[in-house]
């Protein structure tokens, strides 16, 4: 039961998401107008257009009232969102105990992923991080150590998230000026540096901001390989890093400890 409430409070929130994809680029309001409206006819929707997924497919992915078409981002990011939150309730089942641990870290997960879903989608869409999206995030990640921190007692947690957030940074910071230097073209730019920043204040410093890089690296290579191969994108075309580090962030924050014990494993440590 748990995770059908989850999964369709996913798709709630990712209908919101898309809403957030759609008009933080434009500099439009999130909340004005409250209700959607379609992007061809500007006709506002009424509620039956606006069920997650539902819709969509009934109206065979195009406005009812002008026949335009619904880019299918809108049903990817609905069920995207509820997948991550049934994945972060599965994982936060298996490694939580107390029903205070699971309800925190339950939303302190879905949140974290809701903001790495608009950021990524954005991202990918105009090679832009906007940090009008990551630095409430940062902030929001911040407010979750304090409390955790507070209610447990142990101030580590905000120094290793504190840490995790500034180490975060100063790494792409770093691996940004060398790339420059050495390639003579931006390889990341400063919205790779907070977005980094955002994500070590969520999974922590050591070891899990470099699993996040290694890993979102590892994936970035993986299809910027299969993106060379399938000749959609030449070698020298850019691609956006934070859909990656976005990925490695999620990983880390679900699967982190078993990987590194698996590559501890596996370099026979
Ligand atoms: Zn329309």
């Amino acid at each position: 039961m748990e995770y059908v409430i989850t999964i369709v409070f996913g798709l709630v929130i990712g209908s919101f998401l898309n809403v957030c994809i759609y008009r933080i680029p434009q500099g439009g309001s999130i909340t004005k107008p409250s209700r959607s409206y379609c992007p061809h006819c500007n006709h506002t929707l009424s509620a039956w257009d606006n069920i997650p997924v539902f819709s969509y497919l009934f109206l065979r992915g195009k406005c009812r009232y002008c026949k335009g078409k619904i880019s299918p981002r809108y049903i990817i990011v609905e069920l995207l969102t509820a997948c991550i939150f049934a994945l972060i309730l599965y994982r936060t089942l298996n490694l939580y105990k107390t029903n205070s641990d699971i309800a925190l870290n339950l939303l302190r997960g879905c949140i974290f992923a809701g903001f790495l879903i608009v950021i990524s989608f954005i991202d990918f869409q105009f090679m832009d991080i906007y940090n009008i999206v990551v630095y409430p995030g940062l902030a929001v990640g911040f407010l979750f150590t304090l409390f955790e921190t507070i209610l447990k007692r142990d101030k580590s947690i905000i120094i290793s998230n504190v840490l995790g957030a500034g180490a975060g940074a100063v790494i792409i910071l770093l691996i940004a000026i060398l790339g420059t230097y050495a390639f003579k073209k931006e390889a990341m730019g400063m919205g790779d540096v907070s977005l980094m920043a955002m994500i070590g204040m969520f999974v922590g410093l050591w070891p899990n901001i470099i699993l996040t890089l290694i890993l979102g690296a590892f994936i970035g290579s993986i299809v910027g390989i299969i993106l060379m191969i399938l000749k959609r994108k030449k070698s020298d075309s850019q691609i956006p890093f934070g859909p990656f580090l976005s990925i490695g962030g999620l990983i880390t924050m679900l699967y982190g400890k078993e990987i590194w014990a698996w590559y501890h494993h596996l370099m026979g440590l």
